[in-house]
């Protein structure tokens, strides 16, 4: 275990990476904040402190509780909902396992996003909500998807205005923003454009 002093000079963070759904409360105003892959209920914000269900006031190292992290983004499993990427500080008490790190205060600092839109091969301009399909999310909140112009109308937070939003988030613990990117990956082929791809494929493979 790693117990990290508090330097009001020059707070030691530990950088991380994990990967988290984005939730959308539609508004007005909008607001966005960050869920786990499989535990969605405790929606946390891009400046944030950690929750213990047995109640812990510091991480504690024989628990499971804090903000996860791993120190390699390749070493992040493929989650089976629709995530982002985060590269984060972790602060305060940082306990270390063997392939990951978990912390008391989690600060996001770059974002990763899906950069096409969900439903068609066209680039993503902003973020829509969509009613979670299970009860799996909190009211008021919404699972945030990458769209595209031609959805414009569906679209709650525009692309240019997410970076703004998070990091503005004045109710955070300290009060102070810190800037946060926001890069929308198109990298990757989209993955409408990919399963297109295959369908067409399929269909010629058929016709054989
Ligand atoms: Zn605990
Ligand atoms: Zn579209």
């Amino acid at each position: 275990m790693t117990d990290i002093p508090p330097s009001s000079a020059e707070p030691r963070a530990i950088r991380g990476w994990k990967r988290a759904q984005l939730v959308l409360a539609p508004g007005p105003p909008p607001d966005l904040r960050f869920a786990g892959p499989v535990e969605a209920g405790h929606p946390y914000r891009a400046d944030d402190v950690f929750r213990c269900r047995k109640g812990h006031r510091r991480v504690e190292p024989a628990c499971t509780c804090g903000f996860y992290a791993v120190a390699d983004p390749a070493a992040l499993k493929a989650s089976v909902v629709r995530t982002a990427l985060l590269e984060v500080s972790l602060e305060g008490r940082v306990v270390r396992h063997r392939d990951c790190v978990r912390g008391e205060r989690q600060r996001v600092r770059r974002i990763v996003v899906d950069g096409w839109c969900a439903f068609c091969v066209r680039p993503a301009v902003g973020l829509a909500a969509i009613a979670p399909l299970f009860g799996e999310l909190p009211a008021p909140w919404h699972r945030a998807v990458p769209v595209c112009e031609a959805e414009r109308a569906s679209v709650v937070l525009r692309a240019d205005d997410v970076a703004a939003l998070l990091g503005n988030d004045e109710d955070g613990p300290t009060g102070a923003p810190a800037p946060i990117e926001v890069v929308w990956d198109r990298s990757q082929e989209s993955p409408a454009a990919a399963s297109l791809r295959r369908l067409t494929r399929a269909r010629r493979g058929a016709a054989w």
